[in-house]
């Protein structure tokens, strides 16, 4: 082979930055590493590896806009965005918890991190959950050892909401750390951190991304926490996200606030046609969730929600599913798209009635379709079970 050596220079040389001083987009920094004018400034770099742009998993500039955007709606100090939001809960876990310590789980919690905390139990961590939101059960599970409070308001599937405030202070008491997944209301209608919590996490790939076309997830929190976390968990487990990724996200963002008055105004008119439907008992979501104590913690609601349809078992579940036209059957939630599915499975029916989870439950995520469109689906797919 023959190169021209201009043309591999050409080839393989550092572009000059672009000019884009005011873009309305940030620029997608689409590159694993920076280089040093000298040897010494890359030392200097490693030394506060936290603080530098070295090696993208570590920092990103396109990241870096993401994580000051959600640093500032949670009212924390800092951020760290990671390429899932079990990539943020797992970086919690590991980066603040020894062999030795003790984790409290408080209220209904998404099914992966308490798979995790099964499996931290190899590492010697060990755990308590308590299914319910009665903080004095919370205060009989905590012991000497009880590092951290890892809870999710409203909770997962049932919606229940948790007093949060009650929860800092039973922990401030004793020196033990809280943390918060927010996922469900987004850090507009609820800041954690304002209320004595210590880490808020998210899974972006829900109402923060929006569009159903990414996953990732970030953690909120003081600058000594986030630091702790970055060296202990962060750069070591790796699940660093794409410049890329960011970027769409930071697009998402852009839209975040009118979304979730659109997600509100129409799952609170799909509560009140489900609430009065015969075929419908229960219907779980913080507004719909009567009875309740006012925990002044929400100021709106998203459209992720339960229900049951009366006396079904998995049979009927089916039918209703497969009857949906507008609504798709799917996991995740907080996109464009409305999207239903149940926990019943159908050869977990046992395992269910004994956690007291109904056979009939649907959980829907109300979409931007519109609320009529979203009513006429649910009418005649009840027609059919
Ligand atoms: C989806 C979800 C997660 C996990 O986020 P991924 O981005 O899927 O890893 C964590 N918590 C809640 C409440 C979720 O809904």
């Amino acid at each position: 082979m023959k190169l021209d050596p201009e043309d591999i220079r050409t080839c393989t040389s550092i572009a000059a930055p672009l000019d884009v001083s005011k873009p309305v987009a940030p620029p997608v920094a689409q590159t694993s590493l920076f280089t040093f004018p000298t040897f010494e400034k890359l030392i200097e770099a490693f030394g506060d590896e936290n603080g530098s742009q070295l090696y993208s998993r570590g920092r990103n500039p396109t990241v870096g806009v993401l994580e000051s955007k959600l640093a500032q709606l949670e009212r924390g100090e800092d951020c760290k965005v990671f390429a899932s939001g079990m990539g943020a809960i797992s970086a919690a876990f590991m980066g603040l918890l020894s062999a030795g310590d003790h984790v409290v789980f408080v209220n209904q919690i998404y099914g992966p991190t308490l798979q995790l905390a099964d499996h931290l139990t190899e590492f010697g961590v060990t755990f308590d959950h308590i299914p319910g939101t009665d903080i004095a059960v919370v205060e009989t599970a905590l012991r000497s050892e009880t590092k951290l409070i890892w809870m999710e308001s409203p909770g997962t599937m049932t919606f229940n909401e948790l007093d949060i405030r009650a929860i800092c202070t039973l922990a401030n008491e004793r020196g033990i750390l809280t943390g918060i997944d927010n996922t469900w209301a987004t850090p507009l209608l609820q800041k954690p951190l304002t209320m004595g919590v210590d880490i808020v996490a998210h899974s972006c790939s829900k109402y923060i991304g929006g569009h159903s076309d990414v996953v990732a997830g970030a953690l909120v929190s003081r600058k000594e926490i986030i630091e702790q976390i970055f060296y202990r968990a962060f750069l070591l487990n790796g699940a660093a996200i794409g410049p890329w990724d960011a970027w769409l996200i930071l697009r998402g963002l852009r839209t975040l606030p009118n979304r979730l008055r659109e997600h509100e105004e129409s799952a609170l008119e799909v509560i009140n046609f489900l609430s009065s439907h015969p075929r419908v008992g229960a219907v779980y979501h913080p507004a719909a969730n009567t009875g309740q104590k006012q925990l002044n913690q929400l100021a709106g609601y998203t459209g992720l929600l339960s229900f049951t349809i009366k006396g079904a078992r998995f049979g009927e579940v089916c039918r209703f599913l497969n009857a949906l036209r507008v609504f798709h059957i799917g996991v995740s939630w907080g996109g464009f798209e409305s999207l239903a599915l149940s926990p019943n499975k159908g050869h977990n029916e046992p395992d269910l009635a004994a956690a007291s989870v109904p056979a009939g439950l649907i959980r829907i995520s109300v979409g931007l379709e519109g609320a009529q469109i979203l009513i006429d689906d649910l009418t005649q797919a009840l027609e059919q079970v």
